[in-house]
């Protein structure tokens, strides 16, 4: 928008546009000092098996206590710590921190289970992503069974490099699942090609589960899908005891979302999930 303003001729923005930009300009500079003011933290949320409501994963989200705006939502702040490069140092935080934790609930006598991390796009172009990784394994003395990263659909359909990572990653015995399953763009001979190991079904097909017959079709087309290329699948955001009992009716097990449990911080998912 074009606006006639100011003493000397135009303004090229309107006033909106304008403290967007300020807003995001500053949420910049304040994440630059985020992570040497450790103010970034882990939240846990469990993956459980619906049959016998055992625990049988968790997922690391990153939340980041902001000292004046309370808690960021990292939907907010991942785009930016994408745009700046933040992106780097903040990820391999997050993946040596959800390592740690993970090995010293192990330590403390439960938890062999798998811990999600999410993967951003970018980190992918990290040059030795994979032996980044596998640093972080064996300086926390976590089993590279027990990590599983995050990925998503467009990452995977990155050509060669996506190729050579996961085959890397997948190699050194580390899990892969793809994210959001179902709303980006993947073409099935990719999933047939690459080491995948989990199918995660977004929370789009589970939202409106219960009354919508097509979003029950496409569940149980994934489901099948994924067994018969020997894929484990989980669903996301289930909500209601309506939407786990149409999950297992279509052999959906694994579940994650609010229904059990909402992310949790480190002492109180311990305390719910953790401790016998
Ligand atoms: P995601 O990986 O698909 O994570 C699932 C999101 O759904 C989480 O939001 C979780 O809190 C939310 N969720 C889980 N169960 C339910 C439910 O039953 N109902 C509803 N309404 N929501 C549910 P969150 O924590 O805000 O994270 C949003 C996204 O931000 C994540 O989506 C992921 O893409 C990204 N993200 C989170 N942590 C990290 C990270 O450490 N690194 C990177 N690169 N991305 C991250
Ligand atoms: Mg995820
Ligand atoms: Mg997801
Ligand atoms: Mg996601």
């Amino acid at each position: 928008e074009v606006k006639k303003g100011g003493k000397n001729g135009f303004q090229f923005y309107s006033h909106e546009l304008n403290s967007q930009m300020e807003e995001k300009i500053k949420l910049e500079a304040d994440l630059r000092k985020a992570l040497s003011f450790n103010e970034f933290f882990l939240h846990y949320q469990p993956q459980v098996c619906s049959e016998n409501n055992r625990l049988i994963g968790v997922e690391a989200l990153v939340r980041w206590q902001h000292p004046t705006r309370g808690i960021v939502a990292p939907n907010i702040f991942i785009p930016i710590a994408e745009e700046t490069g933040i992106i780097y140092e903040f990820g391999n935080w997050v993946l040596r921190e959800a390592c740690r934790q993970m090995k010293e609930w192990q330590m403390a006598g439960g938890a062999f289970i798998p811990i999600s991390v999410n993967l951003s796009a970018q980190q992918f172009y990290q040059a030795n992503l994979g032996q980044y990784i596998l640093s972080i394994l064996e300086e926390t003395g976590l089993e590279p069974k027990y990590l599983k990263l995050e990925i998503t659909e467009s990452m995977m359909m990155d050509s060669n490099l996506s190729n050579q990572i996961l085959k890397e990653l997948s190699e050194f015995g580390i899990q892969l699942s793809l994210d959001d399953f179902g709303t980006g763009y993947s073409s099935l001979s990719y999933l047939k090609m690459l080491p995948i190991n989990q199918l995660k079904i977004d929370r789009s097909f589970i939202k409106d589960l219960t009354n919508n017959p097509n979003d029950k079709a496409i569940v149980a087309t994934i489901v099948s899908m994924a067994k018969h290329l020997q894929m484990d699948v989980i669903a996301e955001g289930i909500e209601e005891k309506e939407q786990l009992d149409i999950l297992k009716e279509n052999n959906c097990f694994n579940i994650q979302g609010y229904y059990y449990s909402k992310p949790l911080p480190a002492n109180e998912f311990e305390i719910a999930f953790l401790s016998t």
